[in-house]
This record gives C-alpha cells, structure tokens and sequence, in this order.
C-alpha cells in the first residue's frame, strides 16, 4: 500500500532584476550496460514448461489469430511523480544472428548486443533516467500491459537489486493476446507484481508491476519482448533491417530517435550518480535564497546533435532571469547538463520557474528565492524506522518515508512527499503533512491521492 500526495501552487508578482553570468556547465554521457542475458536459457525453458501448464489451466485465450493485436508503449510513470518521462533506451533486438559483436538493430543501427555463447538480444530494453535506483525505492516507473490479454504467467518474490551477471530468477508477467500473441515483462521489483491471477483479464495500460533489476540484470529496466500467434520472436519495430516481421506491432511506433526532456531539476548542488545497486545523491533542493549558487540540471532521452534546447529562468513576475541553450556535440541515449547559477543579492523573494523547451516540448520547474527553512535533517530525505518520540520534519527537499509512525508526528517538504511501502500510523497518533514552504504558507494545496498495492 502506498499514498502519495501532489501539490500545485499558487505565486506571486514581484520586479526585475537583470543578470549574466559565466558558465562552468557540466555534461555527462549516461549509458547503462546492460549486456546480460536478460532471461537466461534456463530461465526461458522454465518459464516455457509453465506457460505450457498454465494454459491447460485456463484453456486457449486465442479468439482471432488473424486479428492481430497492437501494442503500446508497454511502461508508464506513477501518477504521483511528474516527470516528463522516466526512460532512456539502451538495447533493442539483435538481428544478425551471428556472434559475438555482430549488432543489427531494426533499424540498422548497432543499438542492441548480443554474447560470446550466441545470445542475441530478444527483446528492447527501457532503462530508467534518472535515478534509477531511486526511481525503483519510490515505484516511480511501471512496467503496463502493452495490450488487452489474460496474465498467462507470472513471479514474484525474487531480489530485484542486481548489478551483474548471475543466475537467479526474475520477477516478471507474461500476457497473452486475443490473437495468441504474447508480450513478457522482465526484471520487476519483488513484492511488486500485480496480485491478478494467471488467468485473469487485464486492460491495455494496466499496472503490471514496479521496474527494477530482478534476474539476470545489470540495473533497473524492463526487459520487454514478443511473440506473434505462432509463437516466433518478433521485433515490435518495423524497419529495414527487422528480418522477423515486416509489420510493426505498435499502435505508434516511436522513432528510432525520440529527443526528449525527461525531466529539468534544481539542486543545491550537482547530482551525484552512484554505482549500481546504491541511490543517486541527487542533491534536489527547491527552495534558494539570494547569493546562493544554486545548479539547474536537464535530463534527456535521445538527446541529438541537431535539436537545441532553449532554457530560461523567469522572475515571479515571468520576466527572463538568464535565458540560455544547448545543443549537444553528437547523439546520446541519455545525457544530463548542468550549470551554476549564482542568484542576484538584489532578486526578489518568490517563486521562480525553471523552463526548458525541445521541439515544442516545454517542461517547467518551479522553485523558491528568499522563502526558505534549513532543513531538520540531512543526507537523503528517506525517514525509516519506528517514530516513537513526538518530531516535526522540516525540509526543503523531498520527504521519502517508511517510518512506523508511534507518536504525533509533521511532515513538512517544500516540495513533494511520499508515503512508501511500509508507512503506517499505528492506532491513536496524529500525523500530519504540509506542503508550505516549512511554515510559510505559500502554495494553495490541490491533493490527489492516489493507492497502489
Ligand atoms: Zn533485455
């Protein structure tokens, strides 16, 4: 069970200051590895002897083998978080089926891997950016069903933190389609598949469970891959050099590159990317106060050298504070900037925003000058164990909890907190969340709620 809560506000008008500053940006390539056998031989013949069993079990779901079921973008983001988009691209099917490094993807690009003992990639794997081992503690991104079909198989109950080759099992769901095809979801988090029975409907776009590293994975992703009604390995990719099915299967197929924003941040200092299986320092600070150099971050998908993102700060009032742009020198899959910004003595107190646009895309930020509380409390904003002695957490960040919450007990984040699996209140406390600025009422709250299993 989880809850978590959005806020959205209200600002105010304040007057102008100008400003140019020198640049010290930083830029970083972001590629995951994820040369494994997504689902190792064994693995496979085990979950094939199971998909046998259970489909005695429930009977032939095939109603129309000639219809041919179209898949959609099989993973979606929690609707308590607000990125843009959570995911990046690191390896798509394997079409030269000589080895080893003989790369063919559908597109005839080298996007996908294959291994020394004649693995080639089956299926397309969407990793998460950024954060991806945050993103898997607070369940930001979901694995979905691409299509309507019945779970055919499924497990759960298997470590989902693994960051190197190994042979333990994963935690996936396999749906079947009305036309006898099948789509497999691979890697989720443990304890997070969906409680549906095998045998049990599921509508397009429903939950199936939490991405994450469970099998044999090199980090959080979702390994997903298909087969058609007669159950051949197909590449859900139409392109030249797909030598499997000459259709696409997807309602849209996106295209090979898809330059994205996935998300722009403000942080009090740059983030700090960890090696697999550890969180991100992610440094994310909301609220600044003049003379502060604070860092403005940009986090791409597919980032190429022939799209510019522009990018601005603006004044509560919406006049520009710093205009800017990026281009970057040759394509990425992932990438993220950063670049200091030390606010003017002389700018106004209020709330400011962060834009940055591509391609028409405009994804915005808000963040605070001159209406700040130092924190209660430092390191990663995650509260865990039983809280037994009356507290007040303050902070400008974001609140993570799993506390056990025995006493009477405040949240109070500038910007966003998250009940995790694990938060409970026992019988008779009071707890509270506020979302104001730690004491100063700034924002009008517009809450939704929203519980998962
Ligand atoms: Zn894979």
């Amino acid at each position: 069970m989880r809850y978590s809560i959005l806020f959205s506000f209200a600002f105010q008008i304040i007057t102008l200051v100008g400003s140019a500053q020198n640049l010290e940006p930083g830029m970083h390539e972001h590629n995951l590895d994820h040369h494994t056998q997504c689902i190792t031989s064994e693995e496979r013949e085990s979950v094939k002897l199971q998909n046998a069993k259970n489909r005695k079990l429930i009977g032939d779901q095939t109603k129309n083998k000639s219809a041919m079921v179209l898949f959609d973008w099989p993973v979606a983001q929690n609707p308590a978080f607000d990125y843009n988009s959570t995911f990046a691209i690191s390896n798509y099917v394997d079409h030269d089926p000589s080895f080893p490094n003989n790369l063919l993807d559908y597109d005839c690009g080298n996007h996908t891997y294959d291994t020394n003992s004649g693995y080639n990639h089956q299926g397309i794997d969407i990793f998460l950016w950024p954060f991806d081992h945050n993103q898997v503690a607070a369940d930001q991104t979901y694995a979905v069903a691409a299509a309507p079909g019945v779970i055919l198989n499924k497990a759960d109950g298997n470590i989902d933190n693994n960051c190197s080759f190994n042979s333990m099992p994963a935690n996936f769901v396999i749906v079947e389609h009305s036309d006898g095809s099948e789509s497999w979801y691979w890697h989720l988090k443990n304890g997070s598949v969906t409680t549906k029975a095998i045998g049990a409907s599921v509508v397009v776009g429903e939950y199936l469970g939490v991405v994450a590293s469970s099998g044999n994975s090199t980090g959080p992703h979702l390994h997903f891959e298909c087969f058609d009604s007669n159950g051949n390995l197909i590449d859900p990719y139409a392109g030249n050099c797909n030598s499997m099915n000459s259709a696409s299967f997807w309602n849209n197929q996106k295209p090979y590159w898809e330059p994205t924003i996935n998300t722009i941040l403000t942080h009090s200092a740059p983030p700090s990317l960890q090696a697999c299986p550890n969180m991100d320092i992610t440094n994310i600070s909301t609220s600044f106060n003049q003379g502060q150099t604070m860092y403005l971050a940009a986090y791409f998908h597919d980032q190429v050298s022939t799209k510019t993102t522009n990018l601005k700060i603006t004044y509560p009032n919406g006049a520009n504070l710093w205009t800017w742009t990026v281009t970057p020198s040759s394509n990425f899959r992932a990438a993220y900037w950063w670049w200091p910004f030390t606010i003017p003595s002389a700018a106004p107190n209020g709330r400011y925003t962060f834009e940055a646009e591509l391609d028409g895309d405009i994804v915005t930020r808000d963040f605070t000058v001159g209406i700040s509380c130092p924190p209660d409390y430092s390191g990663p904003n995650m509260l865990t164990g039983t809280q037994s002695t009356n507290a007040d957490f303050e902070t400008n960040g974001v609140i993570q909890s799993t506390q056990k919450i025995d006493a009477n007990v405040d949240y109070d984040s500038a910007t966003h907190i998250d009940l995790l699996q694990g938060f409970e209140v026992y019988t008779g406390r009071v707890f509270q969340a506020f979302i104001d600025g730690c004491g100063n009422l700034l924002r009008r709250e517009t809450s939704s709620e929203s519980e998962e299993k």
